[in-house]
């Protein structure tokens, strides 16, 4: 109980996980495992600055500027992730397709068609019209009654 208490008071102040440093804790776990198989030791003090880093930042006591490397990193995480946003959308809704307007670069989400092939539609935005091939569509499922069978 005595050591708990250290602990929560060692850390009453310091700064603790965020977004960044889990990422700096991946990084670092994957370096270890990449060093298993190459042994090198640019890798291996690239590991050590990494975790020294992120353990820096776990037991800082100056938070704003924590907070503001925590900032930068999502802008850059969501700057990255920002072409691909249509394809994670489509991966992660099975119920509706998504498009990008080319020309005010709204995503547009429709509903799943009951046919595959061309679709038009326009954009509310900006009224261009955009054609998409549906790969996907509403799948009807048949389902049989027990007593239907019976007969
Ligand atoms: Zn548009």
């Amino acid at each position: 109980m005595k050591l708990l208490e250290k602990v929560r008071k060692f850390m009453y102040e310091r700064y603790g996980i965020d977004d960044l440093y889990c990422f700096l804790f991946g990084i670092c776990i994957f370096l270890c495992f990449l060093n298993i198989f190459m042994k090198n030791n640019i890798i291996g003090l690239l590991e050590l600055i990494v975790f020294f880093y992120a353990f820096f930042r776990l037991f800082s006591k100056n938070g704003n500027a924590r907070r503001k490397e925590n900032r930068m990193y999502l802008n850059m995480k969501e700057k990255i992730k920002r072409p691909f946003e249509v394809i994670i959308k489509n991966r992660k809704d099975k119920e509706h397709i998504y498009k990008k307007c080319r020309k005010c670069k709204t995503i547009l989400k429709f509903p799943l068609p009951a046919k595959r092939g061309m679709k038009i539609a326009k954009c509310p935005k900006c009224q261009n019209c955009i054609s998409f091939y549906a790969f996907k569509y509403q799948k009807i499922e048949i389902i049989k009654d027990k007593k239907s069978i019976k007969i």
